[in-house]
């Protein structure tokens, strides 16, 4: 250890506060909260495997082959374990797990690498498995990043199939040390890894990789871990039975805490636990203000999976829900029967609850290599959303059949992305009446009365919201491009942080502009950007006359109790 300045540094280069002798760690919060116990490292059966060569390749494939069946009967009964633990909407990425092991392309490509390098099955999955984490971890949406957990995860099920039918292991599976409440350190924490997991013993999480949009981190979500992730390579192992506390609210660990940080964390956990409990009361009630104005609380959602999220936050519906993560999720156009099974289940999952479904807005930061998009040098400000949409019309109408197909099914809104002009709007509108007019002809069901809104996101949405309003039914104000499209600061890009400002006069004097014009005009205007989830706005917005937010479903029940203690 040496002396710099006022800070002290171990051997390794961590900070060590002198005062407090507390090593600590930041990384990112994937489920806030408190957590005690010895950090332990998770011990896999193995996670490097070596080429060797081998002499019959049609065996070697069959090997693989037999594996990859084993594999795809476990996940079955994995499926059916986890229904319980985690619901059908979470169980269900088990479903998707199989599918990935179906996938011809990386089903060929360890076939590939079995032939052209005559090398053993374990090291064919496990290099195939680096290749797709690799591309899935260089794809410029979080929620595409997330799935290179899945990846892994699949192939190293495979790789103990492997090893298991070949003696060498005797059971598969994750262990680690635990002699009481264990903070689980690792790398990356798969989710059929998580769901092994037992609440009771596994107090935090902690991993160097990792995304918060992962299923691991939303599987952490649902069962109530406390976890960091994206610690980056400080987490090692020479931290292993250590002491530490997670303080997942503000994404620190701190390593052999002293007495004071000791009793510090307990006051702040009893003081969290009581709030949680206090938050309870405020489940199933309805969101009003102490004078009794009532606010519509509802979640944000990106995919079919996160509806068992939504509805165990208590959200009183979803107020948006990002239609493109199933074009991202996707090799090829989903056509309408593939999107109409989605819409339908997730109306059918929310009940007579509200759904806002927006339309696709792919374009800047959220693409897909099948549509071929031109390189654009302002993507951000280039064809994206509803200038894609009506520059495509084959494409936006197979979106809205589905949709007005599925509107049979639960309580449907459609909601359109980036619109900067009247001339948008009704050109959208006459797309929707022809294809009302092509269902009704076709003798397919639909609501003819499906509520009707547009999202206002870009700075002259807002300033001619007036002109917009008689067009719509409703507002929804998305304060994350509205945020950054005001300020001339792109939201992509970490260094402008601070010129980000959702607070910023500007922004505020649109977001009023916004729903003084919706209010005139007689509509409802909500918000779904971020800004709706910070707590510190909150006061704004209902002096502001908001009418509905939806929000991150991990804050439904606190904002919900906030609103009750405000005028
Ligand atoms: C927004 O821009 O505020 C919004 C909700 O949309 P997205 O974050 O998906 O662009
Ligand atoms: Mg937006």
């Amino acid at each position: 250890m040496y002396n710099q300045k006022k800070t002290l540094y171990t051997e390794d280069g961590d900070i060590l506060n002198e005062k407090h002798r507390n090593l600590t760690l930041k990384g990112t919060t994937a489920n806030k909260g408190i957590a005690f116990g010895k950090i332990s490292f998770l011990k896999r059966v193995a996670s490097e495997f070596d080429k060797v060569k081998i002499r019959s390749i049609n065996a070697e494939c069959e090997r693989f082959e037999k594996a990859r069946q084993h594999a795809i009967t476990q996940l079955s009964a994995l499926y059916e374990a986890s229904l319980e633990k985690l619901g059908e909407q979470n169980a269900v990425l088990f479903q998707i797990h199989q599918m990935m092991l179906d996938d011809p392309d990386y089903v060929s490509s360890i076939n590939e690498v079995i032939r052209k390098e005559k090398a053993n099955a374990e090291y064919a999955v496990h290099k195939v498995a680096l290749r797709f984490e690799k591309q899935f971890l260089e794809m410029d949406n979080d929620y595409m990043r997330g799935r290179a957990s899945d990846v892994i995860d699949i192939s190293r099920r495979i790789n103990e199939i492997l090893m298991m039918h070949a003696g060498k292991i005797k059971s598969k599976g994750i262990s680690f040390e635990s002699d009481g409440p264990v903070i689980l350190a690792t790398d990356d924490l798969a989710p059929s890894e998580t769901v092994q997991l037992d609440q009771h013993t596994v107090t935090g999480i902690i991993t160097t990789k990792g995304s918060d949009r992962s299923h691991t981190a939303i599987f952490a979500r649902t069962m109530g871990i406390p976890t960091v992730v994206c610690i980056g390579s400080k987490l090692t192992k020479r931290y292993e039975g250590k002491f530490a506390i997670i303080d997942a609210n503000t994404g620190t660990v701190y390593i052999d805490p002293d007495e004071e940080t000791i009793l510090k964390f307990n006051e702040i956990k009893k003081t969290d636990d009581a709030q949680h409990s206090h938050l309870e009361e405020f489940r199933g009630v309805p969101t009003k203000t102490r004078s009794g104005r009532k606010i519509r609380l509802y979640a944000n959602s990106g995919s079919l999976s996160d509806i068992d999220l939504v509805k165990a936050s208590d959200a009183e519906g979803i107020g948006l829900f990002r239609s493109e993560y199933i074009y991202l999720q996707s090799k090829d156009y989903p056509t309408e029967d593939e999107q109409f099974e989605i819409y339908k289940e997730v109306l059918k999952g929310m009940g007579d609850k509200k759904v806002i479904i927006r339309t696709l807005d792919i374009g800047a930061d959220k693409t897909a290599e099948y549509f071929m998009l031109k390189p654009e040098d302002n993507p951000a400000m280039g064809l994206r959303a509803i200038r894609l949409c009506l520059s495509n019309r084959a494409l936006f109408k197979t979106q809205l059949r589905a949709l007005y197909r599925a509107s049979v099914y639960g309580n449907l809104s459609i909601m359109v992305p980036m619109i900067t002009s009247v001339e948008e709007v009704t050109e959208t509108k006459k797309i929707i009446e022809a294809v009302k007019k092509e269902l009704t002809e076709q003798h397919l069901e639909f609501k003819d009365e499906v509520e009707f809104g547009i999202m206002i996101e870009t700075p002259a949405a807002a300033l001619i919201s007036d002109e917009l309003a008689p067009y719509v039914d409703f507002f929804s104000i998305g304060t994350n491009d509205l945020t950054q499209f005001t300020l001339a600061a792109d939201r992509q890009n970490a260094d402008l942080v601070k010129y980000l400002n959702p607070y910023h006069h500007s922004v505020v004097r649109l977001i009023e502009m916004t729903i003084q014009n919706g209010h005139a005009a007689g509509i409802w205007v909500g918000i779904c950007g971020e800004l709706a989830s910070d707590e510190h706005f909150l006061g704004k917005l209902i002096q502001l006359g908001i009418d509905e937010m939806s929000v991150v479903p991990s804050s439904v029940l606190t904002l919900r109790a906030k609103i009750a203690s405000l005028g």
